[in-house]
């Protein structure tokens, strides 16, 4: 018995596996999968979507599809728009030419106005493989957590470890504001979480060719590495920046300078601050001034005021409200609810301080109590009013609860 590609007899190899008409040893075996692993990959990249500006959405249009699931947040939106095509534009642009780089961009605002909705609605309409990765897990290399290069593996993932692929994708990393340096000192401990990870993350917002363990998490020497060039990969980055209208506010030198006097600060007020937010009240917060340069483009989410929340109960094309009407209809009932009801819901949103957040839970803790019966009465309509929501509303735990969210 001999393997039919090398002509090793069974003796000379550790292994003939047999086939219809003969034998193939081990390590033909392996150097075919080598081989036939090439091809593909040959193929995949030569398969690669070519760009055609005509067919791609333009700004505009790509605004009036976040519009149509994101509330407000105008300035964002567009900004987004912008460097969704202008990355379309690069991919696109010919070599030769005058080199288009990159504008990646970083937005600032609080928690629960829409970040990750925009990154995720994003993601729904883009030609580019898409992942969003959280910047708090990150540590500087040696340290417990997981290296800088993990948040690539996502991406990775997001187009089936398509290199080539994954080179021209979008990353969104939320909570950036979590690598800020914790102190504005250079002090003697280290800071592990901060300024080390920051100087890794500038690696590849600059472009460079990255290692990147293929499980993510923590490299390891014996694993195998894939390299990546992060020169054509966007990056989108977020952050709360909580307390960052202090250093706004000390910057335009108004009078609110010092803990005691920011809280004495209307919310309006903070608010308007956050639109003048600048390169350095970032660096004041304790972003490196490398990273800064490297994120050209900031931008703003505003609060969700009481009108911006009322609408998110309906309006977006996957609201609330829109989907327990699917829901029900389902079981055959006509769903409403009344202006009323959704102005208590709000009001209760706004009183526990959960915001958009809070929207959903206080919705399905009132709605529950039906759904539950519902199926089996024989109803053709439902309509949600404002004393059934109150009902409902505090005869569950729920205040309880979200006091303690
Ligand atoms: P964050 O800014 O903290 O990333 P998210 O985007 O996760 O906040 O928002 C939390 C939830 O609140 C979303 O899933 C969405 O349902 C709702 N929400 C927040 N902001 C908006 C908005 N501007 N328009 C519509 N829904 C929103």
């Amino acid at each position: 018995m001999r393997c039919d590609f090398c002509g090793r007899s069974q003796r000379e190899v550790d292994l003939l596996i047999p086939g219809l008409n003969g034998f193939i040893c081990n390590e033909c075996a392996e150097k075919a999968n080598e081989i036939s692993r090439e091809y593909l990959n040959k193929i995949n990249e030569s398969a690669l979507s070519d760009i055609d500006l005509k067919n791609l959405p333009k700004p505009v249009e790509i605004k009036d599809y976040l519009d149509q699931y994101v509330i407000g947040q105008e300035s964002a939106k567009k900004y987004l728009s912008v460097a969704v095509y202008n990355h379309y534009k690069r991919l696109s642009q010919n070599k030769d030419d005058v080199d288009i780089e990159k504008s990646n961009i970083i937005i600032v605002g609080p928690t629960g106005t829409g970040k990750t909705l925009l990154a995720k609605t994003i993601a729904k309409l883009l030609k580019v493989p898409f992942a969003i990765v959280d910047a708090t897990v990150l540590t500087e290399a040696g340290y417990v957590g997981e290296d800088i290069e993990s948040l690539l593996v996502r991406l990775l993932q997001a187009c089936d470890y398509n290199v080539k692929e994954a080179e021209r994708g979008i990353v969104f990393i939320d909570e950036i504001d979590k690598i800020a340096r914790k102190s504005d000192n250079p002090s003697i401990t280290r800071d592990v979480s901060g300024e080390g990870v920051q100087q890794g993350l500038l690696k590849l917002l600059e472009g460079s060719v990255v290692n990147v363990p293929p499980q993510g998490g923590r490299k390891h020497p014996e694993q195998k590495m894939i390299p990546v060039d992060t020169k054509n990969i966007l990056f989108i980055c977020g952050g709360a920046f909580e307390g960052i209208e202090r250093k706004i506010a000390m910057r335009l030198n108004t009078q609110v300078v010092g803990y005691g006097a920011s809280n004495h600060v209307s919310k309006t007020e903070r608010e308007k601050l956050l639109h003048y937010v600048a390169p350095q009240d970032l660096r004041a917060y304790g972003l490196i001034p490398e990273i800064i340069g490297r994120l050209p483009v900031i931008t703003n989410l505003e609060p969700l005021e009481r009108d911006a929340l009322r609408r998110i109960l309906v309006e977006p094309k996957n609201a609330i409200v829109k989907q327990y009407e699917k829901l029900m209809l389902m079981d055959g009932i006509k769903f409403s609810i009344s202006d009323d009801a959704l102005d208590y819901i709000v009001d209760k949103a706004v009183e526990y301080k959960l915001g958009a957040r809070g929207l959903r839970s206080i919705f399905e803790t009132i709605m529950m109590d039906a759904m539950y019966s519902m199926p089996s009465k024989k109803i053709k309509k439902f309509e949600l009013t404002r004393e059934y929501a109150e009902q409902q509303l505090e005869s569950s735990n729920f205040a309880v609860i979200s006091t303690s969210l």
